[in-house]
């Protein structure tokens, strides 16, 4: 028996517009209401958290935003702070998704920065982690996830993290419709545990949601949750119809 809830996450990425983001999220509301021992979330565009937040007031499905940067504000066009996504009633922030490393330059460090500052702001961080295919082929897998993960969360104390989750998303398994095995994804996962029990502590570890992510569907992820590491799945393609990610969210 786990003894973490488990958090099933939904990341919009580029889809909806506002009115399409409040229409899905009203559906999914309906879909999943009943639902109590676990974590729902969802991470709409920017441009609809507001509008989102405010149907999903009073429900069970919590907001979340796809990235944050690390300033409170400025002269930074285009960027979006912690405390504004706090206003638009966001919980949980994505950091680091291998879609911002691999198009938008993103680094360990600048994880590192936007993880610091999701939790100063009281936001839980959905730290993204992940080999590339190549990277696996070449049996590198265990060294780019132990350089991710120490990078990532260099310089936190153990009382920093005890709300942060990480996701492991293999990039080859991200939007292919290749999903990683069930006994992939918990050698990976009990790695990264170790990897947290080495650094910080054995209750952390024991504690730290590690999430799937990577082509889940409803036909996967009971397979997926019956692994003894893995805590929940971060969704992409199939967070996006409600019938689908409800299927997700009420696994049995
Ligand atoms: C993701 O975007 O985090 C993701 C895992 O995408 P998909 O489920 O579509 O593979």
């Amino acid at each position: 028996m786990k003894n973490r809830k488990p958090l099933l996450a939904g990341n919009w990425k580029m889809y909806k517009t506002c009115a399409e983001a409040v229409d899905t999220a009203k559906k999914l509301a309906e879909l999943v209401t009943k639902v109590q021992d676990r974590d729902i979330m969802i991470a709409p565009p920017f441009t609809a958290l507001f509008a989102v937040s405010e149907v999903l007031k009073n429900t069970n499905i919590s907001i979340g935003s796809q990235n944050i940067f690390w300033e409170k504000e400025g002269a930074y066009t285009g960027e979006v702070s912690g405390q504004m996504l706090v206003s638009c009633g966001c919980k949980y922030v994505i950091i680091g998704h291998s879609e911002r490393r691999q198009y938008f330059h993103e680094t360990d460090e600048t994880v590192n920065k936007r993880i610091k500052s999701a939790l100063l702001y009281g936001l839980i961080p959905v730290f993204c982690v992940g080999e590339t295919e190549k990277e696996r082929e070449s049996n590198e897998t265990f060294s780019v996830l132990d350089k991710q993960v120490q990078n990532g969360l260099k310089d936190f104390t153990l009382n920093d993290l005890k709300t942060l989750v990480i996701a492991y998303e293999p990039v080859w398994a991200i939007g292919t419709g290749k999903t990683a095995t069930s006994a992939q994804a918990q050698e990976v996962h009990a790695f990264i545990r170790s990897l947290i029990e080495k650094k910080f502590d054995a209750d952390l570890a024991s504690k730290m949601r590690i999430l799937y992510g990577g082509s889940v569907k409803p036909e996967n992820i009971s397979e997926l949750m019956s692994m003894p590491d893995v805590d929940g799945g971060l969704v992409g393609g199939a967070s996006l119809k409600p019938e689908t990610f409800s299927k997700i969210v009420t696994y049995n």
